[in-house]
């Protein structure tokens, strides 16, 4: 981890520890705070402008959603970037590319995390030594600003070059992959966490149905109930935990990342492995020599294989 004070897209150099390779792209910019949207803003105070809320914070304070602060008169992001260790052991499910031992063990965690306290594991050669998140690394917003982290790296002598800024709440959205071939209710459908709408049913995709959670309009253009249920409804999907959905006209679903759904009740099974064009296109060659003819039937795409 660096802890770093910039939260204003100026750039800022990085140390990449252990990276053979570290560079820093430390950009002279203007200033973005030289002129605050708000003419009136009082003198001890700093203008946030990382999202729409614009807080006015007084020194020493937080704004509202605590991750930005006034530190000496300069906007300061309070949390440090957050740089991760691209390797863990085999059991706590790695990840590295050159380590065919650790793929096979991989219990599928995209981003793997090494328990807090953990030991610091041997790199190995050509490896890249951090993972770059963009937690705690600020945002572009408002979008004329350059990303706050501009890395470059060498991996396997290829130049690599990550960039990262973190998202603003406001419009954070989930896209969630439904692995369900039962209908869950039609498209723009509501769809309703704890009796609030959080999202919609959106259109379906590899055969799956699909959910649009989140997003400004259910954040901060309701109400603050509305807001508080859809924020804390991403955050537990976000975080592996169950998360109950209900759609108008249609069924009641348990969502958790890594589980099968539940489907009015029924925990989901088995499901087609995508649509029909799906279908076709990874079995046609399975099927020649094994049969005369194959009719693929699904609701979106239906084929006919001849020999
Ligand atoms: S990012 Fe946080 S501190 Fe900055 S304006 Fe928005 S709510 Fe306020």
């Amino acid at each position: 981890m660096a802890e770093h004070e910039q939260a204003d897209g100026s750039g800022e150099a990085l140390p990449l520890p252990g990276a053979d390779h570290p560079v820093a792209q430390p950009v002279a910019q203007p200033d973005w705070h030289a002129m605050p949207r708000n003419q009136r803003l009082a003198a001890h105070k700093v203008e946030c402008n990382a999202c729409p809320v614009l807080c006015q914070i007084s020194e020493g304070k937080a704004g509202a959603c605590d991750r930005y602060a006034n530190q000496g008169g300069a906007l300061v992001r309070v949390d440090p970037v957050l740089l991760l260790r691209q390797r863990v052991d085999a059991a706590g499910g790695a990840v590295a590319a050159a380590d065919a031992d650790a793929d096979a063990a991989w219990a599928g965690a995209l981003v793997p995390f090494a328990a807090e306290g953990a030991a610091p594991l041997p790199l190995l050669a050509g490896e890249p030594a951090v993972f770059v998140t963009a937690v705690g690394a600020s945002t572009t917003y408002p979008d004329y600003k350059p990303a706050p982290f501009i890395v470059s790296s060498l991996a396997d002598g290829v130049d690599m070059v990550t960039v990262v800024t973190e998202g603003i709440f406001s419009y954070c959205s989930l896209k969630v992959k439904i692995d369900t071939d039962r209908w869950l209710g039609p498209e723009q459908a509501n769809v309703r966490c704890q009796g609030e709408v959080v999202g919609h049913v959106t259109t379906a995709e590899y055969g799956s149905q699909m959910l649009s959670l989140g997003g400004v309009h259910h954040i901060t253009g309701g109400s603050k109930k509305e807001g508080r249920i859809t924020v804390d409804m991403m955050l537990r999907l976000g975080n592996q935990q169950a998360v109950d959905l209900h759609i108008d006209g249609g069924a009641q679903v348990l969502v958790q990342a890594g589980r099968a759904p539940v489907v009015n009740g029924r925990p989901e099974s088995r499901m087609r492995v995508g649509c029909g064009s799906a279908t076709v296109g990874m079995f046609a060659k399975q099927f020649v020599g094994q049969v005369d003819e194959v009719v693929v039937i699904d609701d979106h795409i239906t084929g006919v294989l001849s020999q």
